[in-house]
């Protein structure tokens, strides 16, 4: 089996429209997957529908931002798309990304680099975001690439970045279950924190409804055992994806971790079963 459930689309800050990204899947010979935009669920229906004609198996997920500004991120599979629950979220999530972006584009303006703030806020056909302004500042040609953008102007501690509400995690997990998903943690390697702070908040989100972690992220190739060591301690599901946004990230590409994923059948299946169970 070669799955990837971590991908990206127009509905947040990837590159490729649904369909296309599932046509791409099929050109890797994916046959599993499972579309997770960044605070939405708009790019779910299209997806699904396209890889039901290509007989790809399809998981509808998510992957909602919680935390502030340390970044937590995460996933939710099997959720009701429109769940009233993620609906109200997202639409407090969106306005929130409105205001934060025209800041950071407001301090961009008093360094120097001025963007145009309409064609911004189009090229985002879903949710709008850092990696928007990025690319809008290459375009520009005040950096050479999205990740100079980042590097010297987007990320925390950097001249434009501007914090982000805090959204507490262990309530983004119940919004996730409300919504009849499976909560997983996102590629906790990008959490950066060391184990002994990492394992209290673990048990926390367990309580809270968490029931995996992610393993197989590209950021997390060399060290994938001792995270499966990790998610087995706690007793949770394991599951991997590629992260996939775009060809100029350096997440890698389209199921990229597939090959690594040996025992994605198996933790497929538990997936699986643990969202049948959130159905009931
Ligand atoms: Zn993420
Ligand atoms: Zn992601």
């Amino acid at each position: 089996m070669r799955a990837d459930l971590h991908i990206h689309t127009t509905a947040s800050d990837g590159i490729f429209p649904p369909e296309a990204i599932v046509a791409m899947a099929k050109e890797h010979n994916l046959n599993v997957i499972a579309v997770t935009d960044h605070d939405t669920t708009s790019g779910i229906s299209g997806a699904q529908a396209a890889a039901n004609d290509l007989q790809i198996t399809f998981i509808p997920g998510v992957e909602i931002s919680a935390g502030g500004d340390l970044e937590i991120h995460v996933l939710g599979y099997g959720i009701n798309p429109d769940a009233k629950s993620l609906k109200t979220l997202f639409s407090a999530m969106q306005d929130e990304r409105i205001m934060r972006t025209k800041a950071i584009l407001q301090r961009l303006e008093q360094l120097g680099c001025p963007l145009d703030s309409e064609a911004v806020f189009a090229s985002a056909m879903g949710v709008v975001g850092r990696p928007h302004i990025a690319r809008a500042m290459v375009e520009k040609g005040y950096v050479p690439t999205v990740q100079d953008a980042f590097r010297k102007y987007l990320s925390k501690g950097k001249p434009a970045f501007v914090s982000r509400e805090k959204l507490d995690t262990a309530h983004v997990i119940r919004i996730l279950t409300e919504a009849g998903g499976v909560p997983v943690l996102a590629h906790p390697t990008l959490l950066n924190m060391p184990q002994e702070h990492l394992l209290p908040l673990l048990s926390q989100w367990k309580d809270a409804g968490l029931m995996g972690i992610e393993v197989y992220h590209p950021t997390q190739r060399g060290a994938f055992d001792s995270w499966r060591r990790l998610a087995d301690r706690f007793g949770f599901l394991i599951t991997g994806g590629s992260d996939y946004h775009a060809p100029d990230r350096a997440d890698g590409p389209l199921g990229g971790v597939a090959a690594d994923w040996q025992t994605a059948e198996n933790d497929i299946q538990h997936l699986q079963t643990l969202i049948g169970h959130a159905l009931q």
